[in-house]
């Protein structure tokens, strides 16, 4: 369809393979849904081709039925016949794709972290692909190296915008992956820049697609620097041209402390000061911490490399030095790092929680005073933005998205160099404003923050057109 404007309807279909809630691994669902319910919203045509995973929220989508029986994929030599379903989520068109593969590629217990993950999203694009070239839209949005072999299967046939979420995660394999489905690895883009031998999908992404979006402005620019760009900063540079960096909103409905149905006292901007103290104390015996009106800062997170583990292990310590009290949400496999954490709640005034608690979560941003969020990347992080509306002031390190939504001494505290002197640093600077004429200021400034996916939804129209 011609397209004179970005504001003129469009028919998108991202292809992703997380939404949040239905199938939620991190800050990459909430994009995909935030980000597609604003589109709708402006009254464009949306689709999601996600995995038919066993593991999705079934309860949540309706209208579940067969859109297609039959989509035969050669693998091999061999026909693999894949059904595709259609569903509906909220305002959103849902494609699912169901691959009676006998490796049984989505009939499994989580959405990552199998062996042969390569192997099945990139099945799942090639499915997709081969959807999409039969029934083009004016935009596929790929998100992440799950998606990224789209590009390659449809060859700039339909325009597509490739989003990186996370430069770390680049989906490397092995040439034979392709070839057994019917591409071959002769393209010097293609290739892994490390490992010689291996297809690098991440990288193959960003020559082939129409436009790439970074998720911040500050994260675009970091990538490419050697930094941080993962090996991929060259490749980066010489696609610079059709590099835009958009920030990730919030789904401002979803995250709102004054409808939020697990807090066990509403508030908004006004009422923060007695909603956010009764929402304090039942948090503090709900987690068995003394109840006190001492700062209380939190974490939540997943507890990997880049989120700054030792530095959040730190930051409890010089909270409790401040006189403060430290709650921790976070997840990891890791015995040790469990087991470092754990200890330190043995004292009265930590509660260290180590699992994935949605409900939690919520109950810990309308609680608490400071959010603790010491990167050492972050293309753009959600985490604070939730924190700034809840009325907790965040203190993190200057990178990244970080470094695009929280301001210096305006709406929380800021630290460059992600050591124990950072953190303590901006500790200090909390536990010195906390119930000052300054805390006003800044819990103000933060519920205040546009931080709705309104602006963004824009800038990613003009992205699928211009
Ligand atoms: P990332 O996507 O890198 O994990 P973000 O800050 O972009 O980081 O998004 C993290 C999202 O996951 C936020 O919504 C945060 O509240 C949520 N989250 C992280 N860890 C946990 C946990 N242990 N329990 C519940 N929610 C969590």
């Amino acid at each position: 369809m011609y397209c004179r404007d970005y504001r003129d309807y469009m028919d998108i279909v991202h292809v992703a393979s997380e939404l949040a809630p239905i199938a939620k691994v991190g800050g990459l669902a909430d994009v995909i849904s935030g980000l597609s319910k604003a589109l709708a919203k402006k009254g464009h045509q949306v689709t999601i081709i996600l995995p038919k995973y066993d593991c999705l929220d079934y309860h949540l989508i309706e209208d579940l039925q067969v859109l297609q029986k039959n989509l035969p994929i050669q693998e091999n030599g061999i026909t693999i016949q894949n059904t595709l379903w259609s569903a509906k989520y909220d305002s959103l068109e849902l494609i699912l794709i169901e691959a009676h593969h006998p490796r049984a590629y989505f009939e499994r217990e989580k959405i990552y972290g199998e062996e042969d993950d390569n192997d099945r999203f990139l099945f799942f694009c090639k499915v997709a692909s081969t959807y999409l070239a039969k029934h083009p839209p004016k935009v596929v949005h790929l998100h992440d190296w799950p998606s990224a072999g789209c590009a390659l299967f449809l060859k700039n046939t339909i325009r597509t915008v490739f989003t990186i979420h996370n430069l770390q995660h680049q989906g490397r394999c092995a040439p034979f992956n392709l070839e057994r489905l019917g591409l071959s690895y002769e393209e010097d883009e293609m290739r892994d820049r490390e490992y010689d031998e291996s297809v690098n999908l991440l990288r193959e992404a960003i020559h082939k697609s129409d436009v790439i979006t970074v998720v911040s402005p500050t994260y675009m620019k970091e990538i490419l620097t050697p930094e941080y760009g993962c090996g991929l900063h060259e490749d980066l540079i010489r696609n610079k041209k059709k590099i835009r960096g958009i920030l990730n909103g919030l789904d401002t409905d979803y995250w709102n402390p004054e409808t939020d149905k697990f807090l066990v006292e509403k508030y908004n901007l006004e009422s923060r000061a007695q909603g956010k103290k009764a929402n304090k104390s039942h948090l503090q015996k709900h987690l068995m911490l003394p109840e006190s009106d001492q700062p209380l800062v939190i974490a939540v997170t997943r507890l990997v490399p880049q989120k700054g583990p030792d530095l959040i292990h730190f930051g409890i310590e010089k909270t409790l030095e401040l006189g403060g009290q430290f709650a921790l949400l976070g997840t990891t496999n890791d015995p040790n790092m469990r087991a470092e954490f754990q200890e330190l709640s043995a004292h009265p005034n930590v509660a260290i929680r180590l699992d994935y608690d949605e409900p939690l979560s919520h109950m810990l941003y309308g609680a608490s005073d400071m959010f603790l969020m010491p990167s050492i990347f972050e293309p753009c992080g959600l985490s604070q933005m939730i924190a700034l509306r809840y009325g907790s002031v965040p203190l993190v390190r200057a990178t990244g998205g970080l470094k695009d939504t929280v301001f210096e001494g305006k709406n929380g505290f800021t630290f460059d160099i992600p050591d124990n002197k950072g953190v303590a640093e901006v500790l200090e600077k909390g536990f010195a404003a906390y119930q000052t004429e300054e805390w006003q200021t800044l819990t103000s400034a933060g519920m205040q923050a546009n931080l709705s996916w309104d602006a963004s939804a824009e800038a990613y129209l003009k992205a699928y057109v211009l």
